[in-house]
């Protein structure tokens, strides 16, 4: 029986007599003393079995990841040993009985250590050697403590957990579907869900009035760096709510909830609110990074009558000329400037002015300006001597501006070790796809703001949404919407968005039936809780948060799925399989 756990015990143990049970980290032979680290899931500390115990001589033959029960006394190292590294560096266990449960092989890589002396394939091939790292099983515990807090918090504000279905029918979020055939009605697929938004809008109606689910969802999406085709995510919904600030209410009081009880951490509330609008106009991105400033600043007043014909006809086109001060970067090489303009063109822009303010201020277009009109755009940025200016010219110069600053950001380390949380709020109800169709921004069942609502045939671009993003630190957490609870406007919706009556029949007729059996107002939201967890925990990728992750190419090393089916298992289902890939 167990009595202790090793990374638990101090020089207060010193003299107990305690059962450890757990893996070797390691073992060093010193004449006839053997050291042994043994691991749990606590930590490690020291073994050391004498010479003067006949029963204990095979210590000197366990070798790294052998499975030990042994039994002794703590006892404090000689001034000498102590090892200021170790948490449990001041003691070791003198041992006294050992017993081996079980030998394993020789790992294929040091469980001590980042993992760093193996590729990530063969981390994943050996997940359950990988495991026993204490960063993962670090992460593992923070996950556990962010999903208890989750719980916890929407638990004590009356929400149900409710399960819904994994096998089910499409529920588009702009993914491809996994489809899962059906044995008892050949031909036919199940698709699973990509999340359960459907099904929770159906518990509303259903007078659920406040759900939550820590929810598995599936996208098929092509490879992505750091994407994993089943995730998880945070996913609630609420009847009844005033508006959209009731959900941000709500969600920033978990997500400060999480991280005062994860990290001890206090997050200032309420989290800033921005409009999609302004974001973009400010910071060139609906995601923005407010752990620096460099706002995107309009400069078509000054440069409406600019001698430079590239500002003045921008303007005159119906474009703008804006840009972002770069501060103490006037020291940028021609390189580093040549690759800023690369930035900017690969995002869309035509070209990049630079203004150097030196003394003489120096830029490409200094004789092709009017006189004082460089010196104008400087005072317009509050911009001193060794700042840089980068300016932009013409339509949609914002997404490269934003692009620009980034990029100014990432060079001078810009963003400080804080959490910076903030809601765009007001996205655009549809946007165009790459095709140059007509797509919802967030997904169908967004409701637009009421005021907008005649204009869904005329100028659906133009058209407002209640959809909002949860945005840390520039990266997009969740989103949500208050939804669509009229068959009426879903259909038009519908319509809009090119889906035939006869279609939403097909793929939504059972949704849109309920909608006409008294469907109360509401909306929701859903966080990826793998990429909160990734954030709070300082992990670089996903697949270090997730206990056994997809590859990025959505395979799984350890179990090598996804494989062919068995001959018979095809048969039965009815599916013939022409040509792999
Ligand atoms: N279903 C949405 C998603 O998974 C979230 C929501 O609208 O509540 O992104």
């Amino acid at each position: 029986m167990r009595t202790a756990q090793c990374g638990q015990l101090s020089a207060a143990d010193v003299g107990r007599n305690v059962e450890l049970a757990g893996w070797v980290n390691r073992r060093r032979d010193l004449g006839k003393l053997t050291f042994v680290d043994l691991r749990d899931s606590t930590g490690l500390v020291q073994l050391l079995f004498g010479d003067d115990r006949p029963d204990l001589r095979d210590a000197h033959t366990v070798n790294r990841e052998d499975v030990l029960v042994v039994r002794g006394t703590v006892a404090r190292r000689s001034p000498a040993n102590i090892n200021p590294e170790m948490k449990t560096g001041e003691i070791e266990v003198h041992v006294e009985h050992m017993s081996i449960e079980n030998r394993s092989k020789t790992p294929p890589f040091l469980v001590e250590g980042d993992g760093s002396d193996a590729t990530e394939e063969t981390r994943l091939r050996y997940r359950y050697v990988d495991l026993r790292r204490e960063r993962l099983q670090r992460t593992l515990r923070v996950r556990h403590r962010v999903f208890k807090a989750t719980r916890d918090f929407f638990s004590e504000r009356d929400f149900l957990e409710v399960e819904t279905p994994v096998l089910t029918k499409s529920t588009p979020e702009g993914a491809r579907d996994f489809l899962v055939p059906s044995r008892l009605h050949r031909g036919s697929f199940y698709a699973l869900p990509q999340s359960p938004q459907l099904f929770k809008q159906l518990l509303m109606v259903g007078g659920i009035d406040r759900y939550f689910q820590l929810v598995k969802c599936f996208r098929d999406e092509d490879l992505r760096a750091d994407r994993q085709p089943e995730f998880t995510q945070l996913d609630l919904e609420v009847s009844f709510p005033s508006g959209p600030e009731e959900i941000y209410t709500l969600v920033e009081g978990a997500v400060a909830h999480i991280y005062r009880e994860v990290l001890g951490i206090e997050l200032p509330l309420p989290f800033p609110r921005l409009t999609h609008a302004e974001a973009m106009s400010r910071f060139g991105i609906d995601k923005p990074d407010m752990r620096f400033g460099m706002e995107i600043r309009d400069l078509s007043s000054i440069a409406r009558d600019s001698g430079f014909r590239v500002f003045a006809e921008a303007i005159a086109s119906g474009g703008k000329v804006a840009g972002i001060l770069a501060k103490g970067c006037a020291h940028y090489s021609r390189a580093t400037l040549d690759q800023l303009q690369s930035v900017a063109v690969a995002a869309g822009a035509k070209g990049l002015t630079w203004v150097k303010i030196e003394d003489p201020i120096a830029s490409p277009i200094v004789k092709l300006t009017s006189p004082g009109e460089l010196e104008a755009l400087a005072a317009a940025f509050g911009a001193e001597r060794g700042d840089l200016l980068l300016i932009l010219a013409g339509q949609g110069i914002e997404k490269p501006l934003g692009e620009l600053r980034l990029t100014v950001a990432r060079k001078e380390s810009l963003a400080a070790q804080e959490w910076r949380f903030l809601w765009v709020t007001e996205f655009p109800l549809f946007e165009l796809d790459e095709e140059g169709q007509l797509a919802s921004a967030h997904h169908a069942f967004t409701s637009p703001r009421p005021e907008y609502i005649d204009r869904i045939e005329t100028d659906p671009l133009h058209i407002l949404s209640n959809a909002y993003d949860l945005v840390v630190n520039g990266t997009e957490l969740g989103s949500g919407s208050i939804r669509i609870h009229s068959r009426e406007l879903q259909e038009r919706i519908f319509r809009r968005l090119g889906i035939t009556a006869e279609d939403a029949d097909l793929r939504f007729g059972w949704f849109l039936q309920a909608l006409e059996y008294g469907a109360p107002p509401h909306g929701g939201f859903a966080l990826g809780l793998d990429r909160l967890v990734m954030m709070m925990t300082g992990e670089a990728s996903l697949r270090d948060v997730i206990a056994f992750p997809k590859t990025a190419n959505g395979m799984c090393p350890l179990t090598e799925a996804p494989m062919p089916a068995a001959a018979k298992q095809l048969d039965e289902l009815g599916i013939r399989v022409e040509g792999t890939c």
